[in-house]
């Protein structure tokens, strides 16, 4: 199997104790079942801390409880992990292994991306130009799993919006592009005439937040005009991040309008976020760690009513 990687994923190292937003902070680090079973063997302080710390919560995952204002009990006061400095890198559970490299296996390829809610993810993704071009070379070949005709049609189709994504046009005019595309590649998929229209800002009122105060700020850009004319540079990059990381999905549901309307709609709140604070990385990032790396609040954004 073949796999297709951005430029910047190789380029990729965990900042630790320099992080301005450790993924140590906000998230259940879920603990697969070898890691579990090592902790049970750790003898000593950090083997009864760790069996403490572990439970089942109400998805049945077993995950590590979270500490004072939601952080990782093995996150130490130097910002570094006592798991990684006691029993090495091979003792992280998966979770934390793995973070922010993620995997899109589409059976006969693999495509490998970064999270952009890890900080040091983010600035290289917004900073790096013509950064997906093995991507646009994917050849599809039959499979069981799915139609390799769809998946080629697909694949075309986000060939064709990255080279409206990339043109010498204003964000506006070249999303509206994106748009009235998408309508048209889904009349070709299903048959249907369906408009991409955006996002209600009440959607965003049905989500959950780690923050509050990330909360009134994305319920707020969300309310607002989009203003797409500042940092249109890091903005594109950030609307192609998103157009490879989702529209191949599309392959199981055949709905193609989810992942645009998600990507022109989150485009336009970052965009809103930005002129507040006047800092991309960290509006994208923050945007990605409060909706992004909540499967259910992907859900609701990527259901197609
Ligand atoms: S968010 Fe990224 S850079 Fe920060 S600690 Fe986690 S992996 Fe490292």
């Amino acid at each position: 199997m073949k796999h297709y990687f951005p430029t910047y994923y190789r380029g990729f190292r965990c900042i630790a104790a320099d992080c301005p937003d450790s993924c140590c902070q906000g998230w259940d680090v879920v603990i697969d079942s070898e890691t579990e079973a090592y902790y049970h063997s750790v003898q000593g302080e950090l083997g009864e801390k760790l069996r403490e710390a572990i439970y089942t919560d109400p998805d049945g995952d077993r995950v590590f409880h979270l500490a004072e204002e939601k952080k990782c009990p093995f996150w130490g006061a130097d910002h570094l992990c006592d798991i990684f400095r006691e029993l090495g890198e091979e003792h992280l559970c998966d979770t934390c292994a793995r973070f922010p490299r993620i995997t899109m296996d589409y059976t006969t390829f693999t495509e490998h991306t970064l999270a952009l809610a890890c900080p040091e993810a983010a600035r290289l993704i917004l900073g790096a130009d013509d950064a997906y071009r093995e991507l646009s070379d994917i050849n599809c070949v039959d499979c069981e799993e799915y139609d390799a005709d769809v998946m080629c049609f697909l694949l075309r189709v986000r060939n064709h919006a990255a080279d409206i994504l990339t043109k010498p046009q204003p964000l506006t005019a070249r999303l509206e592009q994106l748009s009235k595309s998408a309508t048209k590649a889904q009349k070709e998929l299903t048959g249907e005439d369906v408009a991409c229209e955006p996002f209600s800002p009440d959607v965003f009122e049905q989500l959950e937040y780690i923050d509050e105060n990330n909360r009134k700020i994305i319920l707020q850009a969300a309310k607002e005009e989009a203003d797409l004319t500042q940092h249109e540079a890091e903005l594109t990059r950030l609307v192609l991040y998103w157009l490879y990381r989702y529209l191949l999905g599309a392959i199981e549901p055949y709905d193609l309008i989810a992942p645009i309307r998600f990507i022109i709609g989150s485009v336009s709140i970052v965009a809103n976020m930005v002129q507040k604070s006047g800092d991309v990385i960290t509006a994208a990032q923050t945007y990605s760690k409060e909706i992004e790396q909540s499967y259910e609040n992907m859900e609701v954004l990527m259901r197609n009513e």
